[in-house]
């Protein structure tokens, strides 16, 4: 059985190599994710070189995306390796510190002291070190530590309740917007925005470096929450980034906010990813813990369009069995998915053409009960509006843009198909369309399809005929 739902796979030390990235492709990777947060331009450019050829002899579209870093803000090193910290003990965070002991760190961004007060609560490594703070003195916020546990060398810092004055795009994340846009990557997620404006500037940066890549906003900050009708507008995807999320709004609202989050996604025509820690025993195991299984069974159930690994892959010790675990229960919770056409887009009122023609082919799709649909397309938005609803009807995206091939390989539902468009004839190019289907196994002779074409051909955005078509049925021997 297809599986509609995307995987997104991050690279690392574990999933470099040539057999392991062939493995991880056949296993069923959609998309790969390069984490800026470690790894040089060059270890990027390495991965994303020896994915696309392996990709290329497996003869699979394997997309592209580029996770900015943002403004983590990290403590700094100590001078004898981590520290015990017993609960009760006073401790400093002081950005004039360099190297740190048993009382004290540094700070990489000294603006820290400005956004906190007395009162404030600091989680530390995910929310393993808890500080409350206590008075700010100077450069220092003095703070008492809530558990007994050990600090590390750069570990990060989040601010419980938001409220981080920081910006989400740094000079590093300029620079590495550059190196993404050098290695043509077709997504780019920014991490820690907190507004639309946040993922305009991003936009506007990846256009002045020739990059069209579409842009996805984290969603990892109280203010992201708050603002999440206003990033939508402004962006083409969502990830649902629980690990800086939780730890910010508190991990017991995550859930609902992951329900809330998708829905508002799809209802934006936005796509939507959600993230981090999905199979995290499995980077240690060779089979994930029940809990995973279902957490990755929901996000399905809740309708995301992909689910993504993240040091399972890049640094886990069982990298293929992850995704092949994932592929499974995806599956699986594809089949117990009951299908019932959203009906909420027969209030809605289009503007355009095209989504209009999108919207009547699903609707006679799910009415006529079709094989498939086949959107030939150039920019591939009639699929994405395809399958914001729930159809249950597989979306072929038949189209000659290679670029467009790999932006519709994260949306749920769709399948890419790279044709040719040779045939500048109508009825001939129809026929093609179909050919392409059966060549993929997707469709036989007498199957009922629908298909949505521009006319003329070749026109982006020219949606605007919608065919139902028997498959073979009125294929005619050129003469
Ligand atoms: P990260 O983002 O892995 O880059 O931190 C995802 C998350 O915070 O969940
Ligand atoms: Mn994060």
């Amino acid at each position: 059985m297809q599986r509609a739902t995307k995987i997104v796979a991050t690279l690392g030390p574990a999933s470099s190599t040539p057999e392991r990235l062939a493995e991880l492709v056949a296993a069923g990777v959609d998309v790969v994710r390069l984490n800026f947060s470690h790894g040089t331009a060059a270890d990027h450019r390495q991965r994303v070189e020896v994915l696309r050829a392996v990709a290329h002899r497996a003869g699979r579209t394997v997309g592209v995306m580029a996770d900015l870093q943002g403004p983590k803000i990290r403590i700094g090193k100590f001078s004898a390796g981590p520290v015990t910290l017993k609960a009760g003990q006073h401790f400093i965070l002081d950005a004039t510190c360099t190297l740190g002991d048993a009382t004290r760190v540094g700070l990489d961004y000294p603006e820290l002291v400005e956004d906190v007060a007395a009162g404030d609560v600091l989680l530390l490594d995910d929310g393993r070190t808890v500080f409350d703070v206590e008075r700010i003195e100077g450069s220092e916020i003095h703070c008492r530590n809530r558990h007994d546990g050990e600090l590390s060398n750069n570990k990060g810092i989040n601010k419980q309740g938001g409220g981080l004055s920081a910006p989400a795009l740094t000079p590093k994340d300029m620079a590495d917007i550059l190196t993404a846009a050098a290695l043509n990557v077709d997504f780019v997620a920014v991490s820690f925005p907190k507004s639309g404006a946040d993922m305009r500037q991003a936009r506007q940066l990846l256009h002045e470096a020739g990059s069209d890549a579409l842009v996805i906003a984290k969603i990892e900050r109280v203010e992201a929450v708050a603002n999440l009708e206003d990033i939508l507008h402004a962006t083409d995807g969502v990830m649902v980034a629980r690990g800086d999320l939780a730890v910010e709004v508190g991990d017991a609202a995550v859930p609902a906010l992951q329900k809330r989050i998708i829905r508002e996604a799809r209802e934006h025509n936005r796509f939507v990813i959600t993230a981090t820690q999905m199979m995290e025993s499995m980077i240690a195991s060779p089979v994930p813990t029940r809990a995973e299984v279902s957490d990755v069974a929901n996000a399905v159930l809740d309708g995301t369009d992909a689910v993504m690994l993240s040091a399972e892959t890049a640094s886990g010790a069982y990298p293929v069995a992850a995704v092949e675990a994932m592929v499974r229960v995806c599956v699986e919770a594809e089949k117990s998915h009951e299908i019932k056409l959203d009906t909420h887009f027969l209030d809605l009122t289009f503007g355009r053409i095209d989504q209009s023609i999108a919207m009547a082919a699903l609707f006679t799709a799910v009415h006529l009960k079709v094989k498939a649909i086949a959107a030939l397309t150039e920019s591939g938005s009639t699929t994405l509006w395809m399958s914001r609803l729930n159809s249950g009807v597989p979306i072929y995206a038949l189209t000659p843009r290679v670029r467009t091939r790999y932006r519709v390989s994260i949306f749920r539902d769709v399948y890419p198909l790279l044709t040719e468009y040779i045939a500048l004839d109508r009825d001939e190019l129809l026929w093609q369309a179909e050919e392409t289907l059966i060549a993929a196994g997707v469709v036989e002779a007498g199957d009922l399809i629908a298909m949505t074409i521009g006319e003329p051909i070749g026109n982006a955005g020219g949606t605007n005929t919608l065919k139902l078509v028997k498959v073979g049925e009125h294929r005619q021997p050129k003469s």
